[in-house]
């Protein structure tokens, strides 16, 4: 049987472990936390994810919050204008619905089901020099700790890395209309832009006290009018903070949050990353080498709510590729073939957040544009976060993007 270790049991460690774990592996996984330390620990992103990546969950048997948590399908975009007016909108239907559940409940369940299925469960809190003692024991060593410290072991790729500093400062908070407790507003996945501020993300979310409540994700421009944060320190005062921008820059959405409380006062994620893409192997010595997956080596920013959902993925597409390795060897030239093969997605997902980072080329605006008026316009652009191949070449293109609308002008048309 043969072993394979995974470093960190995160969204793509535990996903991929299991996976293999399942298709007869003998699957070790080594994680700087217990299972009881990650449910009790901070918070982490919220981690939305859109159906196709449900659908992978499904499949392993993962989705233990399908009855219970809320699952939504609903999706609206708006944009507002810096003097605080609404400028133009869009709502539309995801065809399947999405969900996004505490990762500290959904981690320490996915954990005890590793464990029951024979997984090896360690905690150790791995350095550089265990990876290579690991490369001794096992036929393969994935590396799964997520934007930890251990992903510096791999080397940017400075030409897929398209950022050299944070694009967004980043808050998000866990609340609830407690008013309206069995009502709440945010059933829908929705994106307020301000035009050279930032943006707002709210979506349902399953908390890990089993109470279904919302996040609130902020995107704010470092230096522009959404960055008031510095100086909040509890979830409490990072709302106060948030509802006064929101009254002053967005006041056609304030209803929304006017009586929204936060779930708990230590319930909060505030701070900043740089996106970046790695390349997917350290060479440890000659013969050693180990392979990275998820964040460690494709860290987006979460605007577009992609890293969760690319981390299941790329877990997925690595369980495949060694599957069909078979009996033979893990080498460097297979590592980079597994990774490269996942960046052929991978490419359009990391070009859709750069897209969203950036201010809206004209374009785009004309995509966004015509979908306020055209349902089927509106139905491609939200269905592409689900799988954002399908947003290429037209969100990216000024000639494709005029080729695209006119063909859904044209089938918009009455037949005479
Ligand atoms: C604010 C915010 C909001 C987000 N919202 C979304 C969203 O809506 N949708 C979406 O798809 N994605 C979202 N994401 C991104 C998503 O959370 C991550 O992309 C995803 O969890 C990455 O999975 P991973 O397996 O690479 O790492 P993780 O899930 O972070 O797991 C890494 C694990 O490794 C462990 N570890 C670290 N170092 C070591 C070590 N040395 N030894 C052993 N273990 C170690 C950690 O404790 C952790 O448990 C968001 C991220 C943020 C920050």
């Amino acid at each position: 049987m043969r072993k394979i270790a995974i470093m960190g049991a995160g969204q793509s460690g535990l996903h991929l472990a299991i996976r293999l774990v399942k298709s007869g592996y003998d699957v070790t996984v080594i994680s700087e936390r217990s299972a009881e330390e990650i449910f009790n620990g901070p918070p982490t992103g919220a981690t939305y994810l859109f159906h196709d990546t449900l659908q992978l969950e499904r499949e392993l048997g993962l989705d233990f919050w399908s009855d219970t948590a809320y699952h939504s399908t609903g999706f609206n975009i708006n944009f507002g204008k810096p003097d605080g007016n609404f400028a133009f909108g869009i709502s539309s239907r995801t065809s399947k619905p999405g969900a996004s559940i505490d990762q500290r409940l959904k981690f320490y369940q996915w954990i005890k089901l590793f464990e029951k299925l024979g997984g090896k469960f360690i905690v150790s809190d791995t350095t550089p020099s265990d990876l290579l003692a690991c490369t001794a024991q096992f036929d393969l060593v994935i590396v799964s700790s997520g934007k930890g410290p251990l992903a510096r072991l791999f080397t940017k790729d400075e030409d897929r890395s398209t950022h050299e500093k944070p694009a967004r400062k980043l808050v998000q908070l866990h609340i609830n209309d407690f008013e309206q407790p069995e009502k709440t507003k945010f059933t829908s996945i929705t994106l307020d832009a301000l035009m050279g501020g930032g943006e707002i993300i709210t979506a349902p979310f399953y908390q890990k006290d089993d109470i279904q409540c919302s996040f609130i994700l902020i995107e704010a421009i470092p230096g522009g009018p959404m960055d008031v944060f510095d100086e909040a320190t509890t979830a409490s005062e990072l709302l106060v903070k948030a509802k006064e921008m929101i009254r002053t820059y967005l006041p056609w959405r304030y209803a929304a949050f006017e009586n929204a409380e936060v779930i708990a006062d230590n319930a909060f994620l505030k701070g900043s990353f740089t996106p970046v893409v790695r390349k997917p192997v350290v060479q440890l010595n000659s013969t050693a080498a180990v392979l990275g997956v998820g964040d460690t080596v494709i860290l987006n920013d979460p605007i577009v709510g992609q890293g969760g959902n690319n981390a299941s993925k790329m877990a997925n597409a690595y369980a495949k590729s060694i599957i069909a390795r078979g009996d033979k060897p893990f080498d460097v030239a297979w590592m980079n073939e597994t990774f490269e093969g996942f960046w052929d997605y991978s490419k359009y997902v990391n070009r859709f957040s750069d897209i969203f980072l950036a201010p809206a080329k004209p374009h785009v605006v004309e995509v966004l544009g015509a979908a306020t008026q055209n349902p089927d316009i509106a139905s491609d652009f939200v269905n592409g976060f689900n799988h954002p191949p399908a947003l290429f070449p037209w969100l990216d293109d000024a000639d494709a993007a005029r080729e695209y609308l006119t063909a859904k002008m044209r089938s918009a048309e009455p037949v005479m």
